[in-house]
């Protein structure tokens, strides 16, 4: 009996090995929502203060028709139903005015930023709210926290929390386009950049269009394309984003051309 219960605890360990080794690693939550707002509150001081020249915003107050058209986007993605953190998080959306880098990110917490040089490669709106959706989805399902305790360790956010760590907050703050998030991360914000769109009247599959145009392009990961330096490779993912169009039933079909054209004449 002893000897089963042993080849039995055996089994179990081996199988939680291999499921670890197959998936991410089991993974605590140690931080909490409060965390997760904080710490994005004080990667955006260190974003917007201290690191400003690395990243010069696009001053919202003289900039009020193409900062509109994007609240535009965030909210009919708030209202999709499916943010589990809408009212938590303050979703605040900022562009970072840098024709170079084609990228967006969100930080803990719901803090939006888009690159100028993103918006004026893309040729539709669909495409921009897939790509914003695809961001926000990392901080709704928590994955930029998660990312960053598997990164710098749990002990170090907590210190970072009580203002005990500016040094590493700084590296974050310099470094958080280039954050990493795993592979199951990436797959999981395409599947809700297509359900935060699947209400609206977009083509819901409209990160999957931008994944297309840089394939296209020619843009891989051996050429300076930072969504995909930071994101893993585009095979496959244009055809799970369009999948899952189909299985969620999305009748949207809106692309937006013209308005889109417009609001890239917006932006200086
Ligand atoms: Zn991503």
């Amino acid at each position: 009996m002893r000897t089963k219960i042993n080849l039995l605890i055996a089994l179990v360990s081996l199988s939680i090995l291999f499921n670890s080794c197959k998936k991410d690693a089991p993974f605590v939550p140690l931080f909490s929502i409060s965390d997760d707002i904080k710490l994005g509150k004080q990667v955006v001081t260190e974003i917007e203060v201290t690191n400003k020249a690395q990243y010069p915003l696009l001053d919202s107050a003289t900039n009020v028709a193409a900062y509109q058209f994007l609240y535009g986007i965030r909210n009919e993605i708030l209202n999709s139903g499916k943010v589990v953190y809408k009212d938590e998080f303050e979703w605040r959306l900022r562009i970072i005015k840098d024709d170079t880098t084609l990228n967006a990110f969100c930080t803990p917490g719901g803090y939006i930023y888009v690159y100028t040089g993103l918006i004026k490669y893309l040729s539709s709106k669909d495409q921009l709210a897939g790509v914003i959706g695809h961001e926000m989805a990392h901080a709704d399902r928590r994955h930029t926290s998660r990312s960053m305790q598997t990164q710098y360790g749990v002990g170090t956010l907590l210190n970072i929390l009580l203002g005990n760590d500016n040094a590493t907050l700084q590296q974050i703050a310099a470094g958080i386009y280039l954050l990493k998030n795993s592979r199951d991360h990436e797959s999981e914000a395409d599947e809700y950049s297509v359900k935060y769109l699947c209400p609206t009247s977009y083509n819901a599959a409209g990160a999957a269009g931008f994944f297309q145009k840089m394939i296209d392009d020619g843009y891989t990961e051996n050429r300076l394309a930072s969504f995909f330096s930071t994101h893993p490779s585009p095979a496959n993912r244009v055809e799970n984003i369009q999948q899952q169009k189909i299985d969620d039933g999305c009748n949207g079909s809106g692309t937006f051309d013209a308005e889109y054209n417009a609001f890239k004449n917006l932006i200086p």
